[in-house]
């Protein structure tokens, strides 16, 4: 049972951060923010998969701009991602960004910063604080050396020194991420910042790599940290399409127990008794769930002789043979088919399982 760290809470339109709100899965888009029909799409597709809040790049004034008509075709908060130029920040917000990410080190000075976090209070914006071990202030990485996971004073103090130029200006909507590109210091940075703040965390790993690295790069910094009950929001930055991001951070949530979103796909690695195409069955399978969102357990096995012992606690399985294959529930076997007729027949009663999983949450909401 993992005990959350206690954190305040903010709200990013209508999805809270911290304290004892759910953890946040958060995601950012690959679009070019200044098309609105291209971005919204994607941002669509993401609050589909379950993702709570998207970020966007405002690189210039054009895309800024483009916030207003992206807020009218999507329902999830958008957060504007900002670099160097508070103008930018300020114009987000003016087009109704619900949070912003800024460095405020990179502003160009206090004055600016000030304006900044005028504006963020006029329009009840939080600001995300997001320091990462490429944007350390020289005199802290002077005074205190590059981060390793044996000494994160620099990202620290940086984190620090740019939260307390905010609150300087009475503004405390905030939350901070402090991210490196190396697991441990990840790790060993988060530990620090989780002890001397209580502002909300947003937690990621930077630059973390493509499918395979970045997912176990970001599944084993994040995991210990949210293990801790560190962490009020994520992202799993991988080199791939979104979606995936938002894929693997359910996945991690669900490992930990911390949140689900639909079905839980367990499958076999296979093995000399494989008598059928698993890995085509179980890339069928896998799509189909996707879509759904009642948190069912669904086996995908390779044997009809072992296949539904060895996933006896999932809720609805498939096991194939040779011609023929079974679905089973609960390790009891339900159906036997000719092979050909088991992905339509597991389908169909999946999608009535999916449906009556529907009803029930939605009963129970009233
Ligand atoms: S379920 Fe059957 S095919 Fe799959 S690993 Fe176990 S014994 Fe092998």
């Amino acid at each position: 049972m993992i005990t959350r760290r206690v954190t305040r809470t903010i709200r990013l339109g209508r999805v809270p951060v911290g304290g004892e709100s759910p953890v946040a899965v958060q995601s950012m888009t690959n679009t070019d923010t200044r098309d609105v029909a291209a971005t919204a799409a994607q941002i669509n597709a993401l609050a589909a998969a379950g993702c709570d809040i998207v970020r966007v790049a405002v690189p210039d004034m054009a895309a800024a701009r483009a916030i207003t008509a992206i807020r009218d075709a999507i329902t999830v908060p958008l957060i504007a991602d900002i670099h160097f130029d508070a103008r930018l920040a300020m114009a987000a917000m003016e087009h109704g960004a619900e949070g912003i990410r800024i460095n405020p080190g990179n502003l160009g000075g206090e004055e600016k910063v000030a304006r900044v976090v005028a504006a963020a209070r006029h329009h009840r914006v939080p600001i995300r604080v997001g320091v990462n071990s490429g944007s350390i202030e020289k005199d802290l990485l002077a005074a205190h050396g590059y981060p390793t996971p044996e000494n994160t004073t620099a990202l620290l103090e940086s984190a620090l020194r740019n939260v307390r130029l905010i609150e300087r200006h009475g503004y405390q909507e905030l939350k901070i991420s402090l991210k490196s590109s190396d697991v441990l210091t990840t790790i060993a940075g988060y530990r620090r910042l989780s002890r001397a703040t209580d502002y909300p965390l947003h937690l990621g790993v930077t630059e973390a790599g493509g499918l395979i690295a970045g997912t176990v790069k970001s599944s084993v910094a994040l995991g210990i940290l949210l293990a801790e009950g560190i962490g009020d929001t994520l992202r799993i930055s991988l080199t791939r399409d979104p979606l995936e991001e938002v894929r693997v951070a359910f996945e991690l949530l669900r490992a930990l127990r911390i949140r689900e979103r639909g079905p839980e796909l367990i499958s076999c690695p296979t093995c000399g008794r494989t008598r059928i195409d698993l890995f085509g069955l179980a890339e069928q399978v896998e799509k189909l769930v996707q879509a759904m969102e009642t948190p069912l357990k669904v086996a995908v096995m390779g044997c009809v002789v072992n296949g539904p012992g060895e996933a006896r606690q999932a809720d609805i399985g498939i096991a194939g043979g040779n011609g023929v294959g079974i679905i089973f529930k609960k390790g009891e076997i339900w159906k036997k088919v000719a092979e050909e007729e088991l992905l339509p027949l597991f389908t169909a009663e999946l999608k009535k399982m999916e449906e009556e999983g529907r009803k029930n949450r939605k009963s129970a909401k009233r």
